[in-house]
């Protein structure tokens, strides 16, 4: 016997039955977004190496660990995209969309890469929804990314998701922190891990997202960043403040919200969902300002903020919230006989072509079988189809739900079941 092969370890495979859910958030975010002006952007999931090496950063773990990189047949060092920001970015700076408009709002969707140790809410290829608004620096626009995710959950119907956020000030005065922070970390230079000692000297401030729990110990009696804001940045974020509390959202600072990427300035932000089903990937959704990031990369000196979603962890907290999604279909037509075949084939698809969802079942069997399956697709509706309703050109609509069989002519039947409620 052959061999089964096994599909990438950390990557899933997404099924009908599950696939609805998905749907239900792409589509309801698609909406969202279109209320609020962003147009969708599509780019490739692969990108030259460093376009991620200079945006996200060579010391984060998302480039330094845990990206898909290779060389292609013409000796090119590609990666496997492991966030959508960056990308975006690199297209909006080829097609010079600056030129065509001041202010450009964007969304997306789509699979991500990164190298990770797996578990539930954690996997290899993941999904994001991001969104990308360039050319605002004023906190309006930081705080309709927010309210944009806010409605999302909403709509959704996921409560419990408490929204974090902090500042990470400027070039003017993020160094007199990174100083501060520093002197804190020399000063426990030896308990630091491998990885934060070099840190420590390349990227202070990614010590402050390490995983490793002593790291995290040391991390937590850090200097807060909030302390060094310029006045710049402090009326910056306390404006954001302020406009938030105008819509009505509710958010908490935490002046540990660093990100685990480098191209961050001014407001940064998670969204953070308390259900256990999601253990430690609680963070459902994270984004920030990052107003040096399309210059940094050879385009205009344009101001942008923008938001990442794990598209599976939401997918995660629907499930468990008990919903349905998907539409099963609104007519079963079974069988009788032989000889009723190939009408029933006729009449499933002149249906179809009506706009109706309807199943019937093609290997045929006897009539108990086809209930059977009637049963398991869910269908609102069995229609016997037989010799007798052909001649007749009269039937019996049966709710599988229950009640009495509803008489109904052949040649009516598109209309009478538009005309009929959706399962319950
Ligand atoms: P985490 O702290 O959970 O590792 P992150 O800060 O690395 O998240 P971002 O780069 O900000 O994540 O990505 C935005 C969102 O994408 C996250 O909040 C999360 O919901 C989702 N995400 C990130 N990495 C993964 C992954 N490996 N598997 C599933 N979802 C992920
Ligand atoms: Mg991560």
């Amino acid at each position: 016997m052959s061999q089964k092969i096994a599909g990438p370890k950390g990557m899933n495979d997404i099924l009908p039955g599950e696939v609805e859910v998905w749907q239900h958030v792409e589509r309801t975010a698609r909406e969202l977004f279109s209320r609020f002006g962003y147009g969708e952007v599509r780019t490739p999931t692969v990108e030259d190496t460093a376009l991620f090496v200079r945006s996200v950063g060579e010391e984060t773990d998302i480039v330094g660990k845990e990206m898909y990189t290779f060389e292609d047949k013409g000796g090119r060092s590609l990666s496997l995209r492991p966030e959508g920001t960056a990308p975006a970015a690199r297209a909006y700076i080829e097609h010079s969309v600056v030129n065509q408009e001041p202010l450009t709002r964007w969304f997306y969707m789509g699979p991500m890469f990164r190298y990770e140790r797996m578990k539930t809410g954690r996997y290899r290829q993941f999904h994001q929804i991001g969104a990308e608004a360039y050319g605002s620096k004023e906190p309006a626009q930081d705080v309709e990314i927010m309210d944009l995710v806010v409605q999302l959950l909403q709509t959704l119907g996921l409560k419990d998701v408490s929204l974090n956020i902090n500042s990470l000030g400027d070039e003017t005065c993020r160094p007199a922190y990174q100083e501060k922070l520093v002197g804190h970390l020399r000063a426990h230079v030896d308990e630091l891990c491998a990885d934060c000692k070099v840190r420590l000297e390349r990227n202070p401030l990614r010590v402050l997202d390490c995983k490793v729990e002593r790291c995290q110990q040391i991390a937590l009696a850090a200097p807060s960043i909030l302390e060094s804001l310029c006045e710049p940045c402090r009326e910056h974020f306390a404006s954001v403040q302020r406009k938030m509390g105008a819509l009505g959202i509710k958010f908490e600072i935490n002046h540990r919200i660093m990100r685990g990427l480098d191209y961050y300035t001014r407001t940064t932000f998670e969204f953070i969902a308390a259900h256990p089903v999601l253990g430690t990937a609680s963070t459902v959704g994270g984004g920030g300002r990052y107003d040096k990031l399309v210059k940094s990369l050879g385009g205009p000196d344009v101001p942008a903020v923008g938001v990442g979603l794990g598209l599976d962890r939401l997918c995660l907290l629907l499930r468990e919230s008990g919903q349905r999604f998907g539409q099963p279909a609104q007519l079963f037509i079974a069988v009788a006989d032989e000889g009723s075949a190939d009408e029933a084939l006729a009449l499933a698809s002149r249906l179809r072509r009506e706009g109706l969802r309807v199943e019937l079942d093609t290997r045929g069997g006897s009539l108990k079988s086809q209930m059977k399956r009637a049963d398991k697709v869910g269908a609102t509706y069995t229609l016997v189809l037989g010799e007798l309703e052909r001649t007749s050109g009269q039937a019996q609509l049966k709710p599988m739900a229950g009640g009495e069989p509803v008489p109904v002519k052949l040649a009516e039947l598109a209309q009478t079941l538009h005309a009929a409620k959706p399962a319950a």
